[in-house]
């Protein structure tokens, strides 16, 4: 079967380091920061919170000791620059709840940052229970001063039982008005997903992506389960009660959740990188440039690409990107 002509990208998906090169014209880098952010899913000793989460708050392995906001925006600019020729840089409150404080707070914080670069853009990565009009105002506001702004909020699974079980601590619910009060303001939104949640069906990880795929969602991060030592599933791991996808079936989600994905939906990620010294399971963990190939062998293979089975009629996004 031909590939349709007119999609927005080249190849069978829609990448996210050619979105980036297409959208800004050349090198382009994520400078991410801590804004030393807590969580309002743990308790104040920081003890609770999502069953897969460790202390570390889902903190990426690239944020290194934190200083202050500006300095590690300094620091992370200058990095990316020197070492991949970034010439585009987008600052990145990645760690923990990054709207997780009042707004003039958190406008300091941003702006503290923003101040140490020419930032092209500003993503967020947030809780979708922890952003009101004012907040979502406050990331508008940066549009007005000519930045992209993108929201990464944390899904997982739309299965409100899969949600209880992992502690997430909100609903399906949550995320849809989340994503219908960024859209008002023309903010992308790109969603968390976990494959491989305890107790969830192939049915469930799909039905995850299609609710994504009638919001529209113009980003998704998808992850394959990694348990850090010492978060909750990591008990469950050690009573035999977990059972983790091969990268194999992992694969075959992807191929299959990119099928259902609007063509216009960005893939930010496909797989999970957990330090070794932080993952209890799995021992091995999916390999990223091996399994693109493997993905795009599989893709050519059954002979499918991104929206394929994208469900004609479903209302379009008024954001544009
Ligand atoms: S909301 Fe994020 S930081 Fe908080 S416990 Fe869950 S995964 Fe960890």
């Amino acid at each position: 079967m031909p590939i349709p002509p007119g999609l927005p990208y080249h190849g069978r998906w829609n990448r996210y380091s050619s979105w980036l090169r297409a959208r800004y014209g050349g090198p382009t880098a994520r400078v991410p920061v801590d804004g030393g952010f807590s969580c309002p899913n743990r308790r104040p000793d920081g003890s609770g919170g999502c069953s897969f989460c460790d202390s570390d708050g889902s903190r990426s392995p690239v944020l290194g000791s934190a200083g202050s906001v500006a300095e590690q925006a300094d620091q992370a600019a200058s990095f990316q620059r020197a070492r991949y020729g970034a010439e585009n840089l987008l600052l990145y409150f990645q760690a923990f709840t990054s709207t997780h404080a009042p707004p003039a707070r958190l406008r300091e914080l941003y702006d503290a940052a923003l101040a140490r670069a020419p930032f092209r853009g500003l993503i967020v990565a947030t809780r979708p229970d922890c952003l009101d009009s004012e907040k979502a105002g406050l990331l508008a506001s940066y549009r007005a001063r000519g930045l992209d702004v993108w929201v990464e909020l944390g899904l997982q699974s739309s299965n409100d039982a899969t949600l209880a079980r992992i502690r997430r601590g909100h609903g399906t619910a949550d995320f849809t008005a989340a994503r219908n009060l960024l859209r008002d303001l023309g903010i992308p939104v790109s969603a968390h997903v976990v494959f491989g949640l305890p107790g969830e069906s192939e049915a469930d990880m799909l039905g995850t992506v299609r609710y994504l795929a009638d919001l529209d969602i113009e980003g998704i991060k998808i992850h394959d389960l990694h348990i850090p030592f010492g978060c909750g599933l990591y008990r469950e791991a050690l009573e035999g009660e977990l059972v983790l996808l091969s990268p194999r079936r992992h694969r075959d989600l992807c191929v299959r959740a990119l099928e259902i994905l609007p063509p216009e939906t960005v893939i930010q990620r496909l797989s999970t990188d957990t330090p070794p010294e932080r993952r209890a399971l799995p021992r091995r963990a999916i390999e990223k440039a091996g399994f693109l190939r493997d993905l795009d062998a599989e893709l050519d293979r059954r002979d499918t690409w991104q929206g394929r089975l994208y469900g004609a009629g479903a209302a379009k996004a008024a954001t544009s990107i």
